[in-house]
């Protein structure tokens, strides 16, 4: 995890539309990112566009989980990986499970 949403965020739903890699959702109370996603914007843009929106401030770098370029750049590629692969067909898993 890079970024996080802290609990000041008064979930005004500007972030979550905004994030190239669909890391932002919903969590029980507020917002949430998904640490396996964020790139921190690395692969679409120059600065966190969440970071930018966000009108009280409350996604801070989490001090303990601090990622380099590379790392960011690693989980950018990865993510373009998974949605260039073809969805699987309705009912593949049960055919390949009973060996068709
Ligand atoms: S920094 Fe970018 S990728 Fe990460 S949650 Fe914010 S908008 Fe999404
Ligand atoms: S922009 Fe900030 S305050 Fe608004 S939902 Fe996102 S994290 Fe919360």
């Amino acid at each position: 995890m890079a970024l996080w949403i802290t609990d000041e965020c008064i979930n005004c739903d500007v972030c979550e539309p905004e994030c190239p890699n669909q890391a932002i959702s919903m969590g029980p109370e507020i917002y949430r990112i998904d640490p396996g996603r964020c790139t921190e914007c690395v692969g679409h843009f120059d600065k966190p566009q969440c970071v930018q929106l966000c009108p009280v401030d409350c996604i801070p770098v989490h001090p303990e989980h601090v990622e380099s370029r590379e790392q960011l750049w690693e989980r950018y590629l990865r993510l373009q990986r998974e949605a260039q692969q073809p969805a699987p067909e309705p009912g593949a898993a049960v055919a390949k499970a009973a060996g068709a």
